[in-house]
């Protein structure tokens, strides 16, 4: 049997460190095996899944040197990798398990369902789909759907007893039955949810072993019973401990960047990076701290993954990315690096237009641009006191951007002007004064070039981090003020659309 390890992304948003995390242990454990590693992309969600953000996960995986060996952009004998194009394929298995009697038609209306639930909580119960669609007759499902009422198919599940499965670093694992609702396998748009796509996928692709992080571990009941009911052998299923903020809480976007791209437009370097993601949760035999990726590989055992929090602690990646400049890099290899990193035709070509109308001497170019070549740009007291908004307006500001720039989902110059003009009108605050903290956060200085072009020439990972820390560096705001303020902006979001 060849060991054929995959990772699933979905491409919405930004390409996570925790994607880039997981797909490295099953890297490693296909190479160990001398096996195979799938990329497939699993974008069901129409309304969420983006291209670009696909492409990310593409550019980002690669950077860091993690190869795939089937994919939808190198094809395979498995395709298509991208679940948007095999919803004829899901569509054939919903049908074999309904015409088993394992799946069946529910054609509740969303707002009787929410009546459902509302009823079980007023009595005092956990709201939970009640079984209803199994009581259609056959001749009712018949007319219905000639009539062409919208319907979802649904799972069975056993209602008593408990589900044990064998996880490969937990052990045995046991969850009731009872905690388990009758899942939605094909929606009303015809096309699945991730449990019945992700099911047939890893079986019709020969997937041998699943690692996931451990968010997915409730589902696996679901997953195994699917495999039960159409005859199949799941694969090997094995669930790694989250990443977790140095404060122990879930890995967010809001206390630590979570992108990669961010840690590539940081600077570091990628052997760091996947060398540090590499050591959460995992060490080698001999405990060495500073570890290549074939060397994981040719030292990897699942089994010594320990299961505690793994804390993703950008100050421990700093350290580690500064052995890996000293230590690896030539002074030619180190020059070779920079090139590459942002002093590149590519990256600097842009910023010419900026820089040219306001420098009279060559001198002048890297003070004035030196904040696109920087990570967090120094932001004083006395800079903030200067800004024409009071301070706590200011860190209002700040955080009405950060949340708007959150939501964009195409980071362009007109997109971003556009949003920041009508987030300024919304809040009452002229533009001028409005722009100015985003100019102290992101470039350093109230004069320089076009805030707005900085942005989008940075990228979003970077931009958002440095308004991130700008907040973060006035105070932030009390658990109180952003209830508070996030009541407010949601006021304010029916004026920005
Ligand atoms: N699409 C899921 C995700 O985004 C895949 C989970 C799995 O590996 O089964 O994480």
């Amino acid at each position: 049997m060849t060991v054929r390890t995959r990772i699933a992304p979905s491409p919405t948003g930004d390409p996570h460190v925790g994607t880039a995390y997981i797909a490295l242990f099953n890297l490693c454990f296909a190479r160990q095996h001398g096996g195979e590693f799938i990329l497939r992309i699993e974008d069901t969600d129409q309304v969420r899944s983006t291209k670009e953000s696909e492409q990310k996960i593409f550019d980002s995986l690669r950077w860091l040197g993690m190869d795939w060996d089937e994919g939808p952009d190198k094809g395979g004998e498995f395709g298509p990798y991208r679940q948007s194009e095999r919803a004829d394929i899901y569509k054939k298995y919903a049908q074999q398990l309904i015409n088993q009697g394992d799946a069946f038609y529910c054609f509740a209306t969303p707002q009787e369902l929410d009546e459902m639930r509302r009823e079980q909580q007023a009595r005092g119960e956990r709201p939970n789909y009640d079984g209803r669609g199994l009581n259609h007759s056959t001749d009712e499902i018949k007319r219905r759907l000639a009539a062409g009422d919208p319907y979802v198919v649904r799972m069975k599940i056993p209602e008593e007893g408990s589900f044990t499965f064998n996880d490969y670093l937990r052990g045995e694992v046991e969850i009731p039955w009872q905690q388990i609702d009758m899942q939605v396998l094909l929606k009303q748009d015809g096309l699945p949810t991730y449990f019945l796509a992700n099911v047939v996928d890893d079986h019709l692709m020969g997937i041998t072993h699943v690692f996931r992080g451990e968010e997915w571990l409730p589902s696996a009941p679901k997953l195994i019973k699917l495999y039960d009911y159409f005859g199949w052998e799941a694969p090997v299923l094995g669930h790694m401990p989250l990443l977790r903020n140095p404060d122990k809480s879930k890995l967010s976007k809001r206390k630590n960047p979570t992108s990669i791209l961010y840690y590539q437009r940081m600077g570091y370097l990628p052997e760091a990076v996947v060398n540090y993601l590499g050591r959460m949760g995992w060490s080698m035999p001999d405990g060495r701290e500073k570890f290549s990726l074939q060397d994981m590989i040719e030292n990897f055992d699942m089994k010594r993954v320990s299961l505690g929090g793994p804390i993703f602690d950008p100050e421990k990646l700093d350290w580690l990315n500064g052995l890996w400049i000293r230590e690896d890099l030539s002074d030619e290899q180190f020059l070779q690096a920079l090139r590459n990193w942002a002093f590149n035709d590519e990256y600097v070509r842009p910023l010419i237009p900026l820089i040219k109308g306001r420098v009279e001497r060559f001198s002048q170019v890297v003070p004035l641009a030196s904040f696109m070549f920087s990570g967090m740009p120094e932001l004083t007291e006395d800079k903030v006191s200067a800004l024409r908004l009071e301070r706590d307006e200011v860190r209002r500001v700040l955080q009405f951007v950060s949340w708007q720039l959150d939501d964009l989902r195409q980071w362009e110059k007109s997109e971003l002007f556009s949003g920041l003009k009508r987030l300024s009108k919304a809040m009452g605050i002229k533009m001028g004064d409005f722009m100015a903290p985003l100019f102290l956060a992101i470039a350093g200085t109230t004069s320089t070039f076009s805030v707005v072009d900085a942005m989008q020439l940075l990228g979003p990972d970077l931009s958002r981090a440095r308004i991130r820390a700008a907040l973060n560096l006035l105070g932030g705001a009390s658990k109180k003020e952003a209830k508070r303020w996030e009541k407010e902006y949601r006021v304010l979001l029916d004026e920005l659309v």
